[in-house]
């Protein structure tokens, strides 16, 4: 990839792309969002990213950055949140690569804990009613006979409820539920504390993502304080290391956290904080605020497009 390398050049003009992940299905599913990736659409981007870029450990990354002796074509892997499916699909895949990766945890759902656009998710999966009666969200009666009328159900509830209160929201998935899949026990999707410890040793970097992943900017400055501080304390505790990176739930600047936030988070310890606004990271870039990029294209063309016009468009410092 020659543009790559003059898209994303080293030394002091070095620039780090940073990949951000969230599940890495076993295999595909048409209910999840459609960045969702699947094992083989994973492997395929950590074969390309291998031989397009120098992959480093991001703590390492973020050295080199700030000593302007950052490689070319600079990049680095991580996921949010805590799926077991990381330990389970994606670890094996990073191993037999040789790829290191930094995995930002929310400590809250570890264990038996479901996210509360998973519990939409399977609870929708689960219904076997052709139609489900909806009024008591406004939404009416929706159908959802086949996977298309459930796809499209799943992603209007998640949006609908996604920037409702924490406590509205638990409510809404309790009878969502209760509707959908009765008394099933939910599944369990998220890393068990001793496999998020295992990866850790593994060599992997664990950082923080707080431990309700609430969107910061709609709950009080000293809820999100708290929140920030038990996770990190919590995540101190299994892998017996305090963490230094930190990652914003949702990610959005100037929407799901403010400037307010990005303090809190320096004031917590954390020595850099990672978005979701596009773009790759300079030695000009805010280190509370570095962009990430979230790639989904399955074949290795349309991969190194999607890369080469991140790294075009976002070599800017991101301000809030
Ligand atoms: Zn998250």
């Amino acid at each position: 990839m020659g543009a790559g390398a003059l898209l994303s050049p080293g030394g002091a003009d070095g620039c780090l792309t940073v990949l951000t992940y969230h599940r890495v299905l076993p295999r595909k599913d048409i209910l999840q969002p459609p960045d969702q990736i699947d094992a083989a659409c994973f492997e395929g981007h950590m074969n390309a990213v291998r031989n397009w870029f120098n992959v480093l450990p991001l703590p390492e990354a973020l050295d080199m950055l700030h000593q302007s002796k950052l490689p070319r074509r600079a990049l680095t892997i991580t996921f949010d949140d805590g799926y077991e499916d990381n330990h389970s699909v994606a670890l094996p895949i990073l191993r037999k690569h040789g790829l290191p990766a930094t995995l930002f945890i929310c400590t809250g759902f570890l264990g038996n804990g479901l996210m509360f656009n998973d519990i939409v998710t399977e609870a929708i999966r689960r219904t076997q009613s052709p139609s489900l009666d909806l009024s008591w969200l406004g939404l009416g009666t929706r159908p959802v006979g086949n996977m298309q009328e459930k796809q499209g159900l799943v992603r209007e509830l998640i949006q609908h409820i996604k920037y409702s209160r924490k406590d509205l929201r638990e409510q809404t998935c309790d009878q969502l539920w209760h509707q959908c899949a009765g008394q099933n026990v939910r599944p369990s999707l998220m890393m068990l504390p001793e496999q998020v410890k295992e990866l850790a040793r593994d060599g992997m970097t664990i950082g923080g993502h707080t431990h309700t992943h609430p969107i910061l900017s709609k709950i009080t400055l000293d809820e999100a304080r708290q929140d920030i501080l038990t996770n990190r304390m919590a995540l101190s505790d299994i892998t017996g290391k305090t963490p230094q990176l930190f990652a914003y739930p949702n990610g959005r600047p100037l929407t799901d956290y403010l400037r307010e936030h990005r303090d809190l988070v320096k004031e917590a310890g954390y020595s850099a904080a990672f978005c979701t606004a596009r773009g790759v990271a300079t030695r000009e870039t805010d280190m509370f605020q570095l962009p990430r990029f979230a790639p989904w294209q399955a074949s290795p063309t349309r991969l190194s497009v999607q890369l080469l016009k991140n790294a075009r468009i976002g070599r800017h410092s991101v301000t809030a």
